[in-house]
């Protein structure tokens, strides 16, 4: 371990390893598969450099991002580390220059397209056998998995390198692969008995935020002042959004760019090359701007309009504080985005398709209105335990109050209770709130409960029922539409004078205020 901690001070700069960083490391020297799974910004890239450092022979890095493997090649030559690649963006006569160095033992890094490995007849990988490997890292290794989110059949081909490499270490990375991708890849690639990592992918450094969508514009122009000197990322749904913020932005007199699908791929180098060289302050984009991009003092990742699941919102927010120093992500939720998208979704693809995509957007949903710890719920949504009071979501860094909420308790328990335990939240609340619509019958109508809960609006009945459910006054049938059930605790509440003691938000925490512009 001191050699590669020697190497790691030296060549890059850094006291120390990170956790799973030094157990990756020290499998692979000692020559053993390793899977690694980190969050985007964990480190990933040390724990395959680094061993290619401290073992004798060429570390052949397998990365399907083209356009990154010039910057990684770059940076680890500033670093006085000799490494090249191998792509089919080059000339024959730049490839043979590097063949030249691999023959000769010259490179300690050699980073290659997959598609390299698979041209005629894996003819690249006769030639490998030739030189001195030293292990093998497979980069975005979901890529190899049918189950991951980005199959790349040029990765396939990876399976019979262990074969034909049986003595050489791969190490296989990635930062999204949930338990069957996890198993897929290891069974792709032949991995024998893989030390398994896997890193938290809580993002310590990353504050969550949500805020009603509305003078978004004034918002964002008052949160650049705020924060004169932090860059970052603006996501919206449509190319054309992207275009009117950017604008709005400029006219505000920030130094603002778009980035979408539709603009031409040189345009669309020239604004992220600036964007990672600060000379843009802030990109406005499409979700096609962010995959493999390589900045890491991003300090604020904002959606303008709803992700479409958790998923995308945590990878894109994730782009925010890849340095570890603190960023901040902010989510501008509006009701109208979630029918938007729920339209979206409905047309989209299959009926299983759409289910699921409905399924997902109402978990994006919960995020958004939920009163709880986000970060909580978002390590939750990705399988890990978290104990909640984060202290750096909006939630957990409001000001609290201590609610009697006694009296509404009991009209939404008794309009559960007089229509018989038999409908959902929906119509319960339009129920409380007197409401004239079709699904409310004659017969409901008479009832003495009907549209006793004038007092409150949607959302706060639904932060009720929420908070009932939290504290067993109330719960959710698990049938196909989901009914409001009283408890024992509710029924203390209808029939024993039983009193209900909530906490409320006395204010929610915010990124920006601007009630002043207001
Ligand atoms: P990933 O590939 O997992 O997204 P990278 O390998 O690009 O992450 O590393 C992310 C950032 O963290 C980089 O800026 C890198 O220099 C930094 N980093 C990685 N390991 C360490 C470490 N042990 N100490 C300090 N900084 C580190
Ligand atoms: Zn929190």
């Amino acid at each position: 371990m001191e050699k590669s901690t020697e190497i790691l001070q030296q060549y890059f700069g850094y006291d120390s390893f990170r956790l799973n960083q030094a157990s990756a490391v020290e499998n692979v020297i000692a020559k053993k598969d390793t899977f690694v799974l980190m969050p985007t910004g964990g480190g990933k890239s040390l724990c395959y450099q680094v061993p290619a450092l401290v073992l004798e022979g060429t570390a052949i890095v397998i990365s399907p991002l083209i356009a990154l493997m010039k910057d990684q090649v770059d940076a680890l030559r500033v670093n006085g580390i000799s490494a090249a690649f191998l792509n089919s963006s080059m000339n024959p006569l730049e490839q043979n220059d590097t063949f030249h160095q691999l023959k000769n033992g010259k490179l300690k890094l050699l980073y290659v397209a997959p598609e390299k490995l698979s041209a005629d007849n894996g003819s690249f990988l006769n030639f490998l056998k030739e030189i001195n490997i030293s292990l093998f890292a497979v980069d975005e290794a979901h890529c190899v998995s049918h189950w991951g989110h980005d199959f790349r059949p040029d990765y396939l081909f990876l399976n019979g390198l262990k074969k034909q490499f049986p003595q050489t270490p791969i190490i296989a990375l990635t930062a999204s692969a949930d338990e069957i991708t996890k198993q897929d890849i290891i069974k792709q690639l032949n991995l024998q008995k893989p030390t398994v990592l896997i890193s938290s992918f809580d993002r310590a450094n990353i504050k969550y935020f949500v805020q009603p969508k509305q003078s978004v514009l004034n918002h964002i122009v008052q949160y650049l002042n705020e924060h004169p000197n932090d860059s970052g990322i603006i996501y919206c749904l449509s190319r054309k959004g992207t275009e009117d913020l950017a604008n709005n932005l400029k006219e505000n007199g920030v130094n603002a760019a778009f980035y979408h699908a539709g603009i031409s791929s040189a345009e669309r180098a020239q604004v992220q090359d600036d964007f990672i060289k600060d000379k843009i302050r802030v990109m406005v984009a499409t979700i096609a701007f962010g995959m493999g991009i390589d900045k890491s003092n991003v300090r604020f990742v904002m959606h303008a309009d709803l992700p479409k699941n958790i998923e995308s919102y945590y990878q894109e927010t994730g782009r925010a504080g890849r340095d570890g120093l603190p960023s901040e992500a902010i989510l501008f939720y509006s009701n109208a985005d979630v029918m938007k998208l729920k339209k979206f979704a409905m047309v989209e693809g299959n009926e299983e398709q759409s289910s699921l995509m409905l399924r997902k957007l109402q978990q994006m949903t919960d995020f958004a209105e939920m009163q709880k710890c986000r970060r909580q719920y978002l390590m939750e949504y990705f399988g890990e335990s978290h104990p909640g009071n984060c202290n750096s979501c909006d939630y957990c860094l409001s000001d609290f109050e201590n609610w009697d909420a006694t009296i509404d308790a009991q009209k939404l328990l008794s309009a559960v209770y007089r229509l018989k335990e038999r409908y959902g939240k929906n119509l319960i609340i339009d129920f409380l709130r007197g409401s004239k619509g079709v699904k409310i019958t004659d017969y409901m109508r008479n009832l003495p409960t009907y549209g006793i809960g004038t007092n409150g609006d949607k959302t706060f009945w639904q932060n009720l029922i929420k908070q009932l459910i939290i504290n067993d006054f109330l719960r959710e049938s698990n049938e196909e539409f989901s009914v409001l059930k009283l408890t024992e605790a509710s029924n203390e509440v209808l029939f024993n004078k039983r009193t209900v003691h909530l906490q409320k938000v006395k204010e929610l925490a915010k990124a920006v205020t601007v009630e002043e512009l207001e």
